[in-house]
């Protein structure tokens, strides 16, 4: 550190320079986030200094941390379920696994989660100590519930199935996992960190929620097709009570005890999140489902022009190819099976895709 400190006029120059070096979003075909909604970055910058690690401090907030879960269960078919707001996917990842070990007595608890689930799971097993046993995929790219209730037992504490997978954009048969999971009565996670943003808004919505009576959680990431800042997730729980078996004792704070895995948390990405749904409304997230979905089509049909075959028939906005390379400046991913994989978030809009198809054309060449 320098000990006189610098000019501000110096520091934000080299900030900026810094910021510089990000990759500009123009180009990002890669990612789950997306350039935050103007009345998320509003909102956000009016809660900056709220902490809902101490919520008797922020009772405003709070209830808009509140409000925000009362939106999520309503979109989600229990207007009257729990939850609160995380950190994002891997968060309410961990906490589900968390809640399920807490509500079982197995001395060597296993979960059962599909091959395509999220790297948070490894975590969240690995830190609860928990026995991961993985589903293997159709050639659908999901999970059937057949071969997912061969590996329960009795010290399996929990179902895991993605309603939108991370890599190939799939929904697992939820319904069907659903009633394996009630016939075993075990505690069945919905991972719907992305989809859950953008499944209630399609045409055809897939079933995937609190509407199937065998599940038991759900994580939805408001700072993926939510279009809030950064960092906004929620766990959703189908009783209204159901975290308090995670509770402790916190003796200093305005509150008395705390289920959430952070102690301080931003409440201003929470109000950001909140901000775009009560914005937009219904309507609005419907709209901006529907460019997603019509974007991805439009990549996946412009592709085939070219004779590049799409590696899966995505459920939600996501467009993976039989393809090894792409055209700079573009940033495009790779899924494990070496598939190129790009996410038709908000700010890949029409004429980006079609610039990218342009550029990719002359690459062929
Ligand atoms: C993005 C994602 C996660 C992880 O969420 P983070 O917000 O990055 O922690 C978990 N599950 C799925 C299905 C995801 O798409």
């Amino acid at each position: 550190m320098l000990s006189n400190g610098c000019t501000e006029d110096d520091l934000f120059s080299f900030l900026a320079s810094k910021k510089k070096e990000d990759i500009d979003h123009r180009y990002i075909l890669s990612s789950m986030c997306t350039l935050p909604h103007p009345i998320a970055a509003r909102a956000h910058a009016m809660f900056l200094e709220t902490n809902l690690g101490d919520p008797g401090l922020f009772p405003g907030t709070a209830s808009l941390e509140q409000l925000l879960i009362r939106r999520f269960g309503t979109l989600f078919h229990k207007p009257d379920a729990g939850g609160y707001a995380t950190s994002g996917g891997t968060e309410s990842n961990i906490q589900a696994m968390r809640l399920a070990k807490a509500l079982c007595h197995t001395k060597t608890p296993n979960v059962i989660v599909p091959q395509s689930a999220h790297f948070s799971f490894k975590k969240a097993c690995d830190i609860l100590s928990v026995e991961t046993r993985s589903v293997p995929l159709g050639p659908d790219k999901r999970i059937h519930a057949d071969t997912a209730a061969e590996l329960i037992d009795k010290n399996t504490i929990a179902l895991v199935a993605v309603a939108g997978t991370t890599e190939y954009g799939m929904v697992d048969p939820i319904g069907d996992l659903a009633k394996v999971a009630a016939q075993n009565d075990i505690f069945f996670h919905v991972d719907a960190a992305f989809g859950g943003m953008v499944i209630p808004f399609l045409d055809k919505p897939i079933p995937f929620d609190f509407s199937l009576p065998g599940v038991t959680t759900i994580a939805v990431d408001p700072h993926k097709m939510g279009m809030s800042t950064i960092p906004a997730g929620c766990l959703l729980t189908r009783e209204p009570d159901m975290l308090d078996a995670l509770n402790i004792d916190t003796p200093y704070l305005t509150v008395k005890k705390e289920y959430t895995l952070a102690g301080t948390r931003p409440g201003a990405p929470v109000v950001g999140a909140l901000a775009v749904l009560d914005y937009l409304g219904t309507e609005g997230m419907k709209a901006i489902v529907a460019g997603c979905m019509k974007n991805t089509r439009r990549l996946i049909a412009g592709m085939e022009t070219y004779g590049i075959q799409p590696a899966a028939n995505p459920d939600v906005n996501v467009a993976t190819f039989v393809c090894d390379k792409a055209p700079a400046p573009w940033r495009v991913s790779w899924t494990r099976a070496g598939h190129m994989r790009i996410v038709c978030m908000p700010h890949v809009t029409a004429d980006r895709i079609e610039a990218f198809l342009s550029d990719f054309g002359d690459m062929q060449c």
